[in-house]
């Protein structure tokens, strides 16, 4: 059976999750410690690996060979059964595929039966919030009074979804969004193990794609790795992503910068291979948003971006020609337009208002005319006038 790298590459035990330590070090602890819960709510992002640490803290609590630091051995038959989803005691319930009502019927049925083989019968159920009331209510009731064995995880994308009197019975875990350096590290290591070579840039606009979901990220990976390409670069993976992406969208800042007609070819382009005006604006958005943070907070912002070297160099050329009023300007629009692209504004609407912004915005116009007459007009010069203009028309230059 074909094994996706996701799950080919799937921790398998604590000190393997990524990104995810508060969590992590609490939940090892409690297990070593003989304290744990008896029911968990994990809450977080999709793909950040709530379903992942799930699995870790069942066989944490079944594996006989638990290291004193509550790690499992991964090598016992609970760890091996587990992690292919073949232990009796370890039951998965999709609470969005029938919305749960025959599983937790099921559930209420079996819970006072002991554990077949482990020490705990472990209940995980992903996307909780999609359970129907009566399946709550069910769930409830062995919440309430759960037997010893039974130890419940329940994951979800929303917890506000999930009722106060399910919550108030669990302890809470947030997951956080991975980000995306770590995201790039071990799609770097994923890729090493699986043989493929991969450009950096590549990974980068890959981890970017996911918006802080590994799981996303590595099925973008998988893409790449099955293109059976000797060496996958950043052209491969625009390819892959259909246009649009941050790569993209630098390409076409200078044009931007000086209004000029590849600004309309370039963006007609990207609609063409498929852009959508929401995904347009959103990439516009955090592009301008780290010029924006390299004008105001200089090498020190630039340093807190999560971007890989080469886009951090790109930042700082472009910073030093954009004036803070204009990328105000930029960031307005897209924060404004957005709401209305996700409406079903179309995106070659959306292009004609974007030309409007860079092509005859009147803070452009004025910077050309004074850029020809005074070629040694200096970069102090140009950002203490936008500065000026920020202060005299703040009520508009407020961000959303
Ligand atoms: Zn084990």
């Amino acid at each position: 059976m074909h094994l996706s790298l996701y799950r080919r590459h799937r921790p398998g035990v604590f000190s393997e999750v990524v990104a995810q330590d508060a969590a992590v070090s609490l939940l090892r602890r409690e297990i070593a410690g003989g304290k744990n819960s008896h029911a968990y709510l994990f809450s977080g992002p999709r793909g950040c690996g709530k379903t992942t640490l799930a699995r870790i803290v069942a066989k944490a609590l079944n594996c006989p060979n638990r290291s004193e630091e509550g790690e499992p051995c991964a090598k016992c038959s609970q760890c091996i059964s587990i992690a292919s989803g073949d232990n009796l005691d370890v039951i998965e319930i999709d609470g969005a595929s029938n919305r749960g009502i025959d599983e937790i019927r099921e559930l209420k049925e079996h819970i006072s039966l002991s554990p077949f083989s482990g020490m705990y019968k472990v209940y995980i159920i992903d996307e909780v919030h999609m359970l129907t009331d009566p399946a709550f209510n069910a769930l409830l009731k062995t919440l309430e009074e759960p037997p010893r064995t039974v130890v419940f995880i329940l994951a979800t994308t929303e917890p506000h979804k999930v009722p106060a009197t399910i919550r108030s019975r669990c302890q809470h875990i947030p997951f956080h969004r991975i980000p995306v350096p770590a995201i790039v590290e071990c799609m770097g290591k994923v890729s090493a193990l699986e043989g493929a070579v991969i450009e950096q840039e590549a990974l980068w606009e890959m981890a970017r794609e996911s918006d802080g979901s590994l799981r996303d990220a590595l099925s973008l990976l998988e893409q790449a790795v099955t293109s059976g390409l000797p060496t996958v670069s950043l052209k491969d993976i625009r390819g892959i992503l259909g246009g649009g992406g941050r790569s993209d969208l630098e390409r076409l800042v200078p044009a931007m910068r000086n209004g000029s007609a590849e600004v309309f070819s370039g963006f007609s382009e990207l609609l063409q291979r498929g852009l959508t005006a929401e995904r347009f604006l959103e990439g516009l958005f955090l592009l301008f948003r780290d010029i924006l943070v390299a004008v105001l907070w200089g090498e020190e912002g630039i340093r807190s971006l999560p971007l890989s070297e080469e886009e951090r160099a790109f930042i700082r050329e472009e910073s030093r020609h954009w004036r803070e009023p204009e990328l105000w300007k930029v960031l307005n629009f897209c924060s404004a337009t957005l709401p209305r692209a996700r409406y079903g504004l179309k995106a070659e609407i959306v292009l004609g208002m974007v030309l409007g912004l860079f092509v005859l915005s009147p803070a452009k116009t004025e910077e050309r005319v004074p850029a020809k007459v005074a070629p040694d007009l200096n970069e102090e010069v140009i950002f203490a006038k936008g500065r000026a203009q920020k202060t005299e028309q703040k009520p508009e230059q407020k961000p959303e």
